[in-house]
């Protein structure tokens, strides 16, 4: 087979290994795409860092990184606090502890105090997250 083209390099996306000198950086251009997976039902891009060669995906240093089960529910739980729910409030819709909530909220808080350019990307990225799932949210509400 004849070479393929240039990998797309994703200028957005910077390397979360911190071991990495580039780590955390974006417009470096050494982040490029390495194919795509599915996991859970949704499609995952996959990226490596030629600077340091680690590889990740979408997933990668987000809020949600270790916590991926729970991803589907966290994002409801914030969602419900940006709304103006209280801890109790969001854990008796979920039936969880408010500890629990209290837990995700802090994360999520934790994230928001790095403030610097490539967290607020990370932060349009999480929003557009949400607001994809408003649909999903508001029909929920509705029912209940
Ligand atoms: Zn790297």
């Amino acid at each position: 087979m004849g070479k393929r083209g240039p990998k797309p390099q994703f200028i957005d996306i910077a390397c979360p290994n911190k071991a990495c000198e580039l780590y955390g950086l974006t417009n470096q251009g050494t982040v490029v795409g390495n194919g795509t997976s599915i996991s859970r039902g949704e499609k995952t891009r996959k990226y490596i860092c030629r600077h340091c060669g680690k590889v990740f995906n979408d997933h990668t240093g987000s809020v949600y990184y270790d916590l991926r089960k729970e991803e589907h529910i966290i994002d409801l739980a914030l969602k419900m606090s940006m709304k103006g729910m209280s801890e109790e409030a969001i854990a008796d819709v979920l039936e969880i502890e408010p500890a629990t909530v209290r837990r995700w909220l802090c994360r999520a808080a934790e994230q928001c105090d790095k403030v610097n350019e490539n967290f607020m990307k990370n932060l349009n990225r999480i929003f557009f997250k949400l607001s994809g799932n408003l649909f999903t949210f508001n029909s929920m509400n509705f029912f209940l």
